[in-house]
């Protein structure tokens, strides 16, 4: 006689389809499985790797019958059988998996005889979700020697950076949503050669001085004190007024003259910064940063001109600190390793500015040498429409504190933005709720404030311009 099932027995199963179908289609969205490798996944393997000490690193996306290495640390591995394997682990438990001595665990299948034959004996995996939490794959950290349990703070780091590779499918899924191949241009992205300014109006503006250093507070997040201050340059034309150095920045770039520029700018804040030291000694705590651009960095000398500078104003190269994106870097990644490195003896900060929307952050941010990282505006503008950008800065946030870096939330403009960001552990940020680009004789005023702090800040709309 034929066994009469119970509901439960009938409703599992079809509950399991349907999980994995819509399991399967996540994956397909997020066409992962046959593409190029994405560097900032080799970035986050390789982190992981020397975060935990790990042997090996991989991390797979599964179909329904494999799991596609997308990266590795330790033995090349391309695809792993699904069924036994540590993924189907973590898809059953839907959470992370972690073993600390495999000689204790009976249930792995497929994956023991190769781990036995690596002589692996401990390992954990955290799933990769997509961004409605469907798991997609899994990162695992394998190590050869039994691990201790592992605690919950390194489980949570292990966590942010799966979600890290989570939010690089979820950027890199965007890109291809508004058509972009590359990153967001930047200021100094821009062709501009046929339009105003040219060469010759930029020589001008230089010669006759019409280039001023503004400078925005830098404040510590939960004391409202200033900590530092970003240099941004306005160009005051006779006849056009203030100009955006996004108006100009570009076009010097291109014709060369952002060399004498930029370097008027790091000797005028040098300057400045002398200024305010002898204004008030205790002013010496403040650090002053100055941007540069891509073809400064290709410039082999740049950090004998910078002591030379230091020498000349009598500053501290703590004092000092200077601020490039990504695209700046990659222009000649090898002379900008040397320069950075350079510039890193002498003791000044580096900082990667507008963190977030190059094309493989976390490439960079593991493989150059920067002390601080700015996350960009974009995310923080984003910071309140939903749990996902929310979850975007928390691990940017993580992985920076991770890598020993201090993080500045740039472009804060409203109470709630910079609520959250406390709460997300943010130490530093900068913005129109606190203050604006202003000149020196305001910084000055702000700088005699008692403590050097900013008053609780209104909002932004209420500030005047
Ligand atoms: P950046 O270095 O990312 O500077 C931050 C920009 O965000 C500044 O624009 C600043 O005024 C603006 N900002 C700060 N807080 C807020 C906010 O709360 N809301 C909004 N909407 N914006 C905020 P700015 O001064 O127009 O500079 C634009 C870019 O031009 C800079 O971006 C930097 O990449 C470049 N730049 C500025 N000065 C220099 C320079 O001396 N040399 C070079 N090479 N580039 C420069
Ligand atoms: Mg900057
Ligand atoms: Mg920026």
């Amino acid at each position: 006689m034929p066994q009469t099932q119970t509901p439960e027995q009938f409703s599992i199963p079809a509950i399991e389809r349907q999980q994995e179908t819509a399991r399967q289609s996540a994956l397909a969205s997020a066409a992962i499985l046959d593409t190029a490798p994405e560097p900032a996944f080799d970035a986050i393997t390789r982190l992981a790797a020397e975060y935990f000490r790990a042997d090996t690193v991989l991390l797979g996306f599964a179909d329904q019958s494999r799991v596609w290495i997308k990266s590795y640390w330790g033995e090349a591995v391309r695809e792993l059988p699904r069924t036994g394997s540590i993924f189907e682990r973590v898809l059953a438990q839907g959470g992370p998996v972690v073993v600390p001595n495999i000689a204790d665990d009976p249930a792995l299948a497929g994956d023991r005889m190769r781990l036995r034959r690596l002589e692996i004996a401990s390992f954990a995996s955290v799933p990769v979700r997509s961004s409605a939490g469907e798991i997609l794959g899994n990162l695992t950290i394998f190590g050869i020697e039994p691990r201790r349990k592992m605690v919950l703070d390194e489980l949570r780091m292990l966590e942010s950076l799966a979600e890290m590779v989570a939010n690089q499918l979820e950027l890199r899924r965007l890109r291809h949503a508004i058509g972009s191949s590359g990153p967001r241009p930047g200021p100094n992205d821009r062709k501009t050669s046929s339009v105003w300014p040219r060469r010759p109006d930029l020589r001008r503006a230089l010669d006759q001085r019409q280039f001023v250093l503004y400078y925005q507070p830098e404040v510590e997040l939960t004391t409202r004190k200033i900590v530092g201050l970003e240099a941004l340059i306005r160009w005051v034309h006779p006849d056009r007024g203030v100009v955006s150095p996004i108006d100009f920045i570009p076009a010097a770039e291109e014709c060369g003259m952002i060399l004498p520029i930029g370097d008027w700018g790091l000797a005028e804040a040098c300057n400045q910064i002398q200024k305010w030291c002898v204004e008030d000694l205790r002013n010496r705590s403040l650090r002053v940063c100055v941007n540069l651009s891509a073809r400064q960095f290709a410039r082999e000398g740049l950090a004998d001109h910078v002591e030379a500078l230091l020498r000349q104003f009598g500053i501290f190269s703590r004092q000092l600190g200077l601020e490039m994106t990504e695209s700046s870097l990659i222009t000649d990644a090898h002379t900008a390793m040397e320069v950075l490195g350079s510039l890193r003896r002498l003791g000044v900060s580096l900082l990667m500015d507008d963190f977030g929307t190059g094309y493989s952050s976390l490439h960079h941010l593991h493989s150059f040498p920067f002390d601080v990282l700015k996350i960009d505006r974009s995310f923080v503008v984003r910071i309140t429409d939903g749990e996902q950008p929310l979850q975007i800065v928390r691990t940017i946030i993580d992985l920076a504190r991770a890598l020993g870096m201090n993080v500045v939330a740039e472009g804060i403009e409203t109470q709630e933005q910079y609520a959250l960001l406390q709460q997300l552990g943010c130490r530093y940020g900068q913005g129109y709720l606190f203050a604006r680009p202003m000149p020196a004789e305001d910084v000055s005023k702000l700088l005699r404030l008692p403590e050097r702090q900013l008053p609780d800040p209104l909002p932004a709309s209420d500030l005047p311009n």
